[in-house]
């Protein structure tokens, strides 16, 4: 059975068309000219400039479902806004309507059954900070600005990810706006198909409007960063193996080669989160303070709300970023010393080399519950450039290519999702972010979505 879905043939919408479509809506309807236009389609990366023809700034699942209708009745291109996080930039489109749920910002944490649920157009910061006044936390992005709704569809990496698993792992529910304009909730007991879909699948399946999470007792977590000289940047990758070889679950170490905060250069951090009992986390922690030594030990006790903000300084919106990623099962020394190497001319100061470690819970998730595929790999490889002039661009993604190329030979096919590029990445490469549950990911695209009405996205094409 596919859903019966209207014809797409209707001629775009006229004015009396566009402003009746305003006057039932909640949120504001936003055309070009209008105040707040402008500030509603900036995105993260400032290398994206689209403007659609309507952004509707939906209050409400009710605004979601008629944007819908609206966009197919009058056949226009649609993309979905959550925290407008994602580099590829596919939240906007050009000259159709933008669903945009950035004000859908609603939540309710239930503290005995330790669930939460919570509304499309929240980020990272809003959730943990509410969650965290009842010590409960689930897996969450490291940017507190990051909306929850982009992350969550496409996995969920964080600091709590080795303990609990990724983010779509701790879904428990989802309210779904379908393509033919419809709701459902979608869970573990209704529409498990669409449930399973949902958690990896990224937006191919119909707008969210509210995602409900699994919490987890969290509350002083013992983190921070340790910076290292670069001169020692091969051995402290060397000993990073080690460590995260050997870690608990409960220890997240993440390896950042970066420019050095002071300006002085090019250097090394690990950043650590443990989520266990202080004095088993300062034990843990001891080998990394004596290594080197540290050029700088910023690690203690904090909040976990504290930690999930510390890197927000360094990621405002707007710069130009282009991002290349791939999981790698193991770091051998070749592409320690490749990484390093090419690292040492790097070619701006914001851009950055992150190792995201992987493992524990991660590993334990089932790619039968969710569609998410890639839970063998120990890492995540991003190379992450980011620059300020756009006649600079042709050399800052030359560096970023070069630096992915050399560490191929040890990566792996496959890629997250969330960290793809937008078209230039190639329909390959978006077949490898789905892995080996494509091929039942198109079957549910042929079922929910048949004439792809949600394309703006890393699309998965249907074949019905
Ligand atoms: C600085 C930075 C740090 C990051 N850190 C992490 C991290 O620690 N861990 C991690 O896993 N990822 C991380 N990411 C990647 C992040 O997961 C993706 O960028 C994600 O898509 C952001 O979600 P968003 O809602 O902000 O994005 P948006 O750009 O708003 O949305 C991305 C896409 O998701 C879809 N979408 C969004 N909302 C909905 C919805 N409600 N219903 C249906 N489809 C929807 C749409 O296709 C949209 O194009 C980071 C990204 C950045 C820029």
């Amino acid at each position: 059975m596919t859903l019966g879905l209207p014809a797409e043939s209707t001629p775009a919408p006229d004015e009396a068309a566009i402003l009746a479509f305003a006057a039932s809506l909640g949120g504001a309807l936003l055309r070009p000219g209008d105040p707040g236009y402008d500030d509603a389609r900036r995105l993260f990366n400032g290398m994206i400039d689209r403007r659609p023809a309507l952004i509707a700034r939906c209050a409400t699942a009710g605004d979601v479902m008629k944007s819908v209708r609206f966009a197919r009745e009058h056949a226009l291109p649609v993309s979905v806004r959550g925290g407008g996080h994602n580099v590829a930039g596919n939240a906007l489109c050009d000259g159709g309507l933008t669903i945009d749920l950035s004000p859908m910002k609603g939540m309710r944490v239930d503290p005995r059954a330790r669930t939460v649920r919570a509304q499309a157009g929240l980020t990272w910061r809003e959730l943990d900070r509410e969650c965290q006044g009842f010590g409960l936390a689930t897996t969450g992005g490291q940017i507190s600005s990051t909306g929850i709704a982009g992350l969550t569809l496409g996995g969920g990496i964080g600091w709590l990810g080795r303990s609990y698993g990724l983010t779509c792992d701790n879904l428990l529910s989802a309210d779904v706006v379908l393509a033919d304009g419809s709701f459902v909730t979608a869970s573990a007991a209704e529409h498990a198909d669409l449930f399973w879909g949902l958690r990896g699948g990224g937006g191919n399946f119909g707008v969210v409007t509210v995602f409900e999470y699994r919490l987890h007792p969290i509350g002083t977590m013992l983190g921070g960063m340790l910076l290292y000289p670069f001169d020692r940047a091969s051995e402290v990758l060397r000993f990073y193996r080690e460590v995260t070889q050997a870690a608990p679950d409960a220890l997240a170490v993440y390896a950042v080669l970066l420019t050095a905060p002071d300006g002085s250069g090019p250097a090394v951090a690990l950043l650590v989160g443990y989520n266990g009992p202080l004095a088993q986390g300062e034990a843990l922690l001891r080998p990394l303070r004596e290594f080197g030594p540290p050029r700088a030990d910023l690690t203690g006790p904090m909040p976990y709300e504290q930690l999930q903000t510390l890197l927000d300084e360094g990621f405002p919106f707007g710069l130009r970023n282009y991002w290349k990623s791939s999981f790698l099962a193991s770091l051998p020394d070749a592409t320690i010393d490749s990484i390093v190497e090419r690292f040492a001319a790097v070619p701006s100061p914001l851009s950055a080399v992150v190792i995201e470690p992987l493992g524990g819970a991660y590993g334990r998730g089932s790619r039968e519950e969710t569609a998410f595929d890639h839970r063998d790999y120990d890492y995540n490889l991003l190379v992450l450039a980011r620059w300020e002039d756009a006649a600079d661009d042709e050399r800052q993604m030359r560096w970023t290519r070069d630096l992915w190329q050399a560490v191929q030979p040890a990566a792996a096919a496959s890629v997250y999702v969330n960290y793809l590029e937008a078209g230039q990445e190639g329909a390959a490469r978006i077949r490898a972010a789905y892995g080996a549950s494509y091929d039942r990911l198109v079957a549910l695209k042929n079922h929910y979505d048949p004439t792809n009405f949600f394309r703006g996205n890393q699309n998965i094409q249907p074949t019905a």
